[in-house]
């Protein structure tokens, strides 16, 4: 049984440096083991090239979890777990050994210095719209069904891993 305390959230996964696949089974393991994760799973895997940086291609996948934490301890845990894989942050968008973002939080809209959610971007994301739909494929954001986001960044290269 879920608990009705419990949310639904979304989790976007990158990484571009170093052993990607291993960095990010590692990574769904520690997101799994953390407190107040109650369920995750994990969609396809899936390689793109990077959009806005540099780099090899990223390995991307969306984690769908239930929790009883709150949006900015999720996000803190994620930080937590992005060091423990050695990510620097030395300028915006350098590729990165592991990328963690709160994608959506239930239906919570969180705008502050810290945490946007839903995330920003993640509507024009090829990288995430395409897992995410594998997950949930008729989930809306306020930009539209995910069927047709995707559509709209039919350019952006993506290919699963098999
Ligand atoms: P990006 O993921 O956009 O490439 P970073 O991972 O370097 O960038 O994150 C930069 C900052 O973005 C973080 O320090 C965090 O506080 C903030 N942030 C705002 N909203 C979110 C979110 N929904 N998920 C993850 N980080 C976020
Ligand atoms: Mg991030």
């Amino acid at each position: 049984m879920i608990s009705s305390q419990n949310t639904t959230a979304y989790i976007g996964l990158g990484a571009n440096l170093g052993n990607t696949e291993a960095t990010l089974h590692h990574a769904v393991d520690q997101i799994r083991s953390l407190p107040g994760i109650e369920q995750l799973q994990l969609s396809p895997l899936y390689r793109t090239a990077p959009i806005d940086s540099s780099g090899p291609d990223y390995l991307n996948a969306v984690a769908r979890i239930q929790t009883s934490l709150t949006a900015h301890q999720l996000l803190s845990a994620l930080q937590n777990i992005e060091l423990a894989h050695g990510r620097l942050r030395p300028y915006r968008n350098a590729p990165r050994t592991l990328d963690l973002d709160v994608l959506l939080f239930g239906t919570e809209h969180i705008h502050d210095a810290i945490l946007t959610v839903p995330h920003p971007r993640m509507h024009e994301r090829a990288f995430v719209l395409r897992p995410l739909y594998d997950l949930a494929p008729d989930l809306s954001l306020e930009q539209g069904v995910l069927q047709m986001l995707l559509q709209q960044c039919s350019d952006q290269a993506i290919h699963r891993v098999p």
